[in-house]
């Protein structure tokens, strides 16, 4: 594909996203503010769109509120007919979807289709689940009355999502949310929202019914977020983000008594035993690290590699990651793209130059690139002390560090040592071992002898500061239902 006929098609898909805040049965506030959303990988301005106020976030969750009741009574077989119309939707616009999260975002076009298939199975799998919750019914212990329960949805959910899996973010909440019978507001990421805003073009073209869905872009998240909270026809809010604004969410969230979702930050360990396979330790940290450009919650944050494999493991590591071309996303020869924003590239370069500082040595990488873009290279440090800033904090980019340890007890402690609990992955060829190792990992998943955890059917999850609930799997519908329980007496 020439440059010319990637700048005509990009053109093309930008003008098929709707540039109003919404789709809902709703008027947005007439002071036509707008926000302008940048391409990563040039730093040049793409598309134009409104910018809601907190007022217009109010406005969707009278739609939202309004379309509750009905939406609620409609036959879960028909919910899920619709979600299938709309995975089908998605998918027959793949190379535009993934074309546009390219544009906006900075990931490879191949790293984009794979979220599009990703983002829309979780738009199948709950068109599947919405047919299959279930109630109870049992006699009590005392055999004097019978436990019935049914489930029901929590009502308009406020769902509010990061930047880095444009679509799959947004699906991961919207599908188990329609499924249950909720009606939603989403709140795009300010840097990321024009890929949500097609993706509302194409619920509303499947069918779904005014109000279901809202789509409300801003540049004032707080602002916004603060005055529907506030509101009590808003039932819950689900948030993927940082675990800062996470906790602000949940503290806010208590006026209301609001349900909530905290899929928040993590500082995932992968730790290679001396009894792993070499080579496939070291393709699933360069898949660990580099999925995403490192800019992923799930992402390998800290290498522990025991200390008699090391120097093995950082040669063929080090040379795999050297081997990565760094450039714009559209470019069929990239494999890492740009980071998000120049916020993101100085962290990088700040945990860099602290590691070494404190004794790390860069093996591959380690420079900020000059030039237009927001590029930082793929980075490997050896021997990075345990003080150091990356080993502590979520560089959210494509630098590893890699530190040795000596006994396995030292690196379940090295791996937990941290207030975060998201994702952990172990590489040992002794299920054994690995089991007493996953039972001592506080995490809330644990990739074995592979780098990637996330699917569709699992729940997605953390424990500690890495949030509350689950996202995916038969787990991930009922965080957007209520038990009710009936007591029949057995007469
Ligand atoms: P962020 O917390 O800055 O923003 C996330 C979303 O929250 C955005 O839509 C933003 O506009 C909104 N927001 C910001 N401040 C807000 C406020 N005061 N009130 C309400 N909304 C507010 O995070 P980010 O930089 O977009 O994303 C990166 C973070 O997300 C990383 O820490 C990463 O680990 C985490 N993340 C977690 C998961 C997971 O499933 N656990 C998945 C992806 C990303």
């Amino acid at each position: 594909m020439n440059s010319l006929q990637t700048t005509t098609q990009a053109e093309r898909i930008l003008d098929a996203v709707p540039d109003e805040l919404f789709i809902g049965g709703w008027t947005p506030s007439q002071d036509h503010r707008t926000l302008t959303v940048y391409n990563p990988a040039t730093d040049l301005p793409i598309k134009t769109i409104a910018d809601g106020s907190p007022d217009d976030g109010l406005k969707a969750l009278g739609a939202a509120a309004q379309a509750a009741q009905h939406w609620a009574r409609t036959s879960p077989l028909d919910r899920s007919n619709l979600l299938r119309k709309v995975y089908e939707a998605v998918i027959d616009k793949s190379e535009e979807m993934a074309t546009l999260i390219t544009l906006e975002m900075g990931k490879t076009l191949s790293e984009a289709r794979t979220e599009v298939v990703y983002g829309a199975d979780y738009i199948r799998w709950y068109s599947e689940e919405a047919v299959r919750f279930e109630g109870r019914n049992r006699l009590s212990p005392d055999g004097l009355s019978r436990i019935v329960t049914s489930k029901e949805p929590v009502g308009p959910s406020l769902l509010i999502t990061p930047w880095n899996f444009p679509l799959a973010m947004a699906t991961r909440k919207i599908a188990p949310a329609l499924a249950a019978g909720c009606t939603v507001i989403l709140k795009p990421a300010e840097l990321t929202p024009l890929t949500s805003l097609f993706l509302a073009r194409l619920l509303g073209e499947a069918g779904v019914p005014e109000g279901v869905v809202n789509v409300v872009t801003t540049s004032n998240a707080p602002g916004l977020s603060e005055a529907m909270m506030k509101d009590n026809r808003l039932r819950k809010v689900s948030f993927t983000g940082s675990t800062v604004v996470g906790k602000r969410l949940v503290a806010q969230a208590s006026d209301q008594m609001l349900r909530m979702s905290m899929e928040l930050g993590g500082n995932a360990p992968l730790i290679v035993f001396e009894d792993a396979d070499l080579d496939n330790a070291v393709k699933g940290a360069v898949t660990a690290k580099l999925r995403n450009g490192g800019q992923s919650c799930v992402a390998s944050n800290r290498i522990l590699v025991h200390e008699s494999v090391a120097d093995a493991f950082v040669d063929k590591f080090a040379r795999q990651m050297a081997g990565v071309t760094l450039g714009n996303g559209l470019d069929p020869a990239t494999a890492l793209g740009p980071l998000i924003d120049g916020r993101a590239v100085d962290k990088c370069a700040l945990f860099v130059e602290d590691a070494i500082g404190k004794g790390a040595r860069a093996v591959v990488g380690g420079k900020r690139v000059p030039g237009a873009g927001h590029f930082y290279p793929a980075t490997v440090l050896d021997h990075v002390p345990l003080e150091a800033r990356i080993m502590h904090e979520e560089v959210f980019g494509p630098v590893a560090p890699v530190y040795r340890f000596a006994t396995d007890e030292e690196a379940v402690s090295v791996a937990n040592d941290t207030p975060f609990g998201l994702a952990s992955f172990i590489f040992s060829r002794d299920l054994n071992r690995v089991q007493g190792i996953v039972d001592q990992l506080q995490s809330g998943m644990v990739g074995v002898n592979r780098g990637t955890v996330s699917n569709v059917a699992a729940p997605f999850g953390g424990i500690k500061h890495s949030g509350l609930g689950r996202e995916g799997g038969s787990e991930g519908i009922e965080e957007y239902l209520n038990v009710k329980y009936v007591a029949y007496d057995r007469a």
